[in-house]
């Protein structure tokens, strides 16, 4: 699960790591009164979306009074902001955060990370803070310092000095810096991140070491222990039909193509999507319902996929293991008979109660293509949406 900058913020602060004052405000009103109530020379207006380059972007302004401040406001809220990170449709500007103006001396990079090889937590840091870290890993890679994690010890103030030390903060400086990481490891851990990235992470004029910027990334299998950071979730920057897939408890991941998936399993979604690509088509979701899946479930998942306006085409391909084909057939049956299906749909069905399956999908004299294989499965559904 992702939050947003001025939340991120919020946590860091309550662990004692550095941020500069901020007010999240909703309406070009609360942004002013939010700079007023900081009192600083310089406020920033930025823009609170699920996503960063939002700089580049215009989603972060530096304004020199309270005019400026309502301009800004003005512009940025409700605006659809394109960054890289957005997709081309961009994303809408519905929060701001008005926080104190920086005196920035230096920006630099400090994120957090599971790293899959070791199988441990590791931190970077780099002083080509400000850019994408990606650029900087792709490009000059000696200027990522990393340090490998122990989870028992947990991070040692002598590999956050070493990091800090690293990346040129300036010697009167490095004691705040431990600080910082090692507050930002507390976060890290304590609270279940995936990723914890501070970019930049600045030194300022008069002696400070902030994040400027705050990307909190959690993992959703620990969220039933993160009641309070669960409260932070936005709905607003979530797709509205992964949000109705997580009430049931299935997969789905929403994708830009014109056949919607039901597949049981990750790993067969997986090879269903690659088997539809490899056929020319586009798949338009990921969509596992699960093992365990009851007609209920099918129903609602197969309802998610034709909310999709995108989808010309569905492919059904169930292995009936667990999950036994007559379930996944009437829950297809119920679900078309409630909304209606206009585009055509194949189904591979193999496994347990095969035959009673088939049946149920024969007798309902539904427009449905049988299909013995999943090849053959994904060329005719390809075929059908052309
Ligand atoms: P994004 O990563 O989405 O572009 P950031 O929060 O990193 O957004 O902001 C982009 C840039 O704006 C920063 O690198 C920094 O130079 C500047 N900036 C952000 N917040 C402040 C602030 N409070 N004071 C001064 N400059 C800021
Ligand atoms: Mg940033």
């Amino acid at each position: 699960m992702n939050i947003h900058e001025y939340q991120g913020k919020e946590i860091l602060r309550s662990y004692g790591v550095a941020v500069p004052n901020g007010k999240v405000a909703y309406t070009v009103d609360e942004a002013v009164d939010a700079a007023n109530a900081l009192g600083s020379n310089v406020s920033v207006v930025k823009a609170q979306i699920h996503a960063g380059g939002r700089g580049n972007a215009g989603g972060v302004k530096v304004a020199k009074n309270q005019d400026e401040v309502r301009t800004y406001a003005n512009e940025i809220l409700g605006k659809q902001l394109v960054t890289h990170q957005t997709g081309p449709e961009g994303k809408e500007v519905k929060r701001l955060l008005i926080e104190e103006g920086c005196d920035i001396q230096k920006e630099y990079y400090v994120g957090i990370v599971l790293d899959r090889a070791t199988s441990r937590v590791t931190m970077m840091a780099s002083e080509e803070g400000g850019t994408e870290i990606e650029e900087v890993a792709a490009n000059t890679p000696e200027k990522i310092f990393k340090e490998v994690i122990d989870p028992v010890a947990g991070l040692m103030p002598y590999q956050a000095r070493r990091l800090a030390f690293n990346i040129n903060i300036p010697d009167e400086l490095l004691g705040k810096a431990v600080k910082f990481m090692m507050g930002l490891y507390q976060v890290f851990v304590e609270k279940d991140c995936s990723i914890a990235e501070i970019n930049p992470l600045v030194t300022t004029g008069d002696g400070e070491v902030l994040a400027l910027d705050a990307k909190l990334n959690f993992d959703d299998n620990a969220l039933f222990r993160q009641k309070d950071i669960l409260e932070y979730r936005d709905l607003d920057e979530e797709d509205p039909k992964e949000i109705e897939a997580s009430k049931y408890d299935l997969s789905y991941i929403a994708l830009d193509g014109n056949i919607g998936c039901m597949v049981n399993g990750a790993g067969l979604a997986m090879a269903t999507m690659d088997t539809i690509k490899h056929y020319g088509g586009e798949p338009a979701n990921f969509l596992d319902v699960g093992g365990g899946a009851t007609t209920e479930k099918v129903t609602e998942a197969f309802k998610i996929i034709l909310s999709d306006s995108s989808v010309k085409g569905i492919l059904v391909n169930i292995f009936g293991g667990i999950m036994k084909c007559d379930v996944i057939a009437e829950g297809v049956v119920a679900a078309t008979k409630e909304v209606g299906l206009e585009i055509p749909l194949v189904v591979r069905l193999e496994g347990t109660n095969v035959k009673e399956g088939k049946q149920i999908l024969n007798e309902s004299e539904l427009n449905i293509t049988a299909s013995e294989s999943m090849a053959e499965a994904a060329q005719k559904i390809v075929e059908l949406v052309k």
